[in-house]
């Protein structure tokens, strides 16, 4: 039997299940853009509720809400600070540059965990040399940290010195679900320090489209403003958010296995003398490994895992990304490790059979 090929580069591949397919096809819908979806305004009612906001709106994609949540707290000659290995700063192409003419100030944090000591004395002084300081973003948990969680205390501490200060915060919870499951601190209680909020349905929620921005009733008024200006205004997107509403019914809670799954995948490749686990502290879903340079670069070698039915991600020259998700288990992670240790071994044994 050829076993299906393993897909571990990224949450973004879990395709929709039968039930939530039909909770699609099932959905009431209108037109979005005058409001009057009835699917999405539930949606909205309840991210927002889960998130202890006035309001939300539903967005194509967590770039758009990130992008829409910087926009609501600067613009052009405007700085925020942010974490330097960070989504928005790494993998959105400086929208908030390229499209609303902010500035960044990068601080770089611990496997991508930000400490209030080191964002103090970061404002600059009101001096029309410098840009303003408005805003700091935070983002949790941290992909390119590793699926690491920000502590609740340093993200507490960092929000309540940002608003004491007069900036606005923001949050790229692209994967606040999977911290909140993790930790066992309830969406809302991250959300709280935040003056704006991103999650992705798309992710580990398993959603095939989608990603909602939370925050007050007036800045999310405005965010349905910036929405269609880059486009995002949608019709009958009730169709999309019908799967968004059954992934926060059916998988949330599920999200403690996809992190049972990653620590078990990280304890195969530890004993896979080759390689090296970036970090042994897995928090969430995602894992990073260094391969040496004598088994090729990790674009090559990930190359060679594909043909043993292996998908991972390489990330940098040799550096390679896994993550778990909902269509992979505890099974598909063995299986994963014997490809890896296969693939070391250098095509001796085939695991595909
Ligand atoms: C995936 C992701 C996003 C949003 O990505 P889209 O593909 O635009 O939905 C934002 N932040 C983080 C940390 C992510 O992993």
């Amino acid at each position: 039997m050829t076993h299906p090929t393993l897909d571990f580069r990224s949450d973004t591949a879990t395709r929709p299940t039968a039930g939530m397919r039909s909770a699609m096809a099932a959905a009431e819908v209108g037109d979005d853009v005058l409001g009057e979806d009835p699917t999405t305004n539930r949606l909205q009612e309840r991210i927002a509720e889960i998130l202890g906001k006035e309001a939300a709106i539903f967005a194509p994609s967590g770039t758009m809400t990130n992008l829409i949540g910087v926009r609501l707290h600067c613009g052009p000659g405007d700085e925020m600070i942010c974490e330097a290995g960070c989504h928005i700063l790494n993998y959105e192409q400086a929208g908030y540059a390229q499209l609303s003419g902010v500035a960044v100030r990068a601080v770089e944090g611990h496997f991508g965990v930000l400490r209030l000591h080191q964002v103090e004395g970061l404002i600059r002084p009101d001096n029309p040399h410098q840009v303003r300081t408005c805003a700091v973003c935070l983002e949790n948990t941290h992909n390119r940290g590793g699926g690491k969680i920000q502590p609740y205390e340093d993200v507490a501490a960092i929000c309540h010195w940002a608003h004491e200060h007069g900036l606005r915060t923001h949050l790229d919870g692209a994967r606040l679900f999977n911290a909140a499951v993790a930790t066992g601190i309830e969406p809302a209680r991250w959300a709280a320090h935040f003056d704006t909020v991103s999650v992705c349905f798309s992710k580990g929620l398993g959603a095939p489209v989608g990603s909602a921005l939370a925050g007050s009733r007036e800045l999310i008024a405005e965010a349905v403003r910036h929405r269609k200006v880059l486009g995002g205004g949608m019709r009958q997107s009730g169709i999309l958010a019908a799967a968004a509403l059954y992934a926060l019914e059916h998988n949330v809670d599920r999200l403690s296995l996809d992190h049972q799954c990653a620590r078990q995948l990280a304890r195969g490749i530890a004993e896979i003398e080759e390689l090296a686990l970036v970090s042994d502290q897995i928090d969430t879903n995602i894992l990073f490994f260094h391969v040496p340079e004598r088994l090729g670069t990790a674009a090559a070698f990930c190359d060679r895992l594909r043909g043993l039915g292996l998908l991972v991600l390489p990330t940098a020259p040799q550096t390679i990304r896994a993550v778990t998700h909902l269509d992979v288990d505890e099974e598909d992670a063995d299986r994963a490790v014997e490809i890896l240790k296969s693939a070391c071994r250098g095509f001796t044994a085939c695991p595909k059979d």
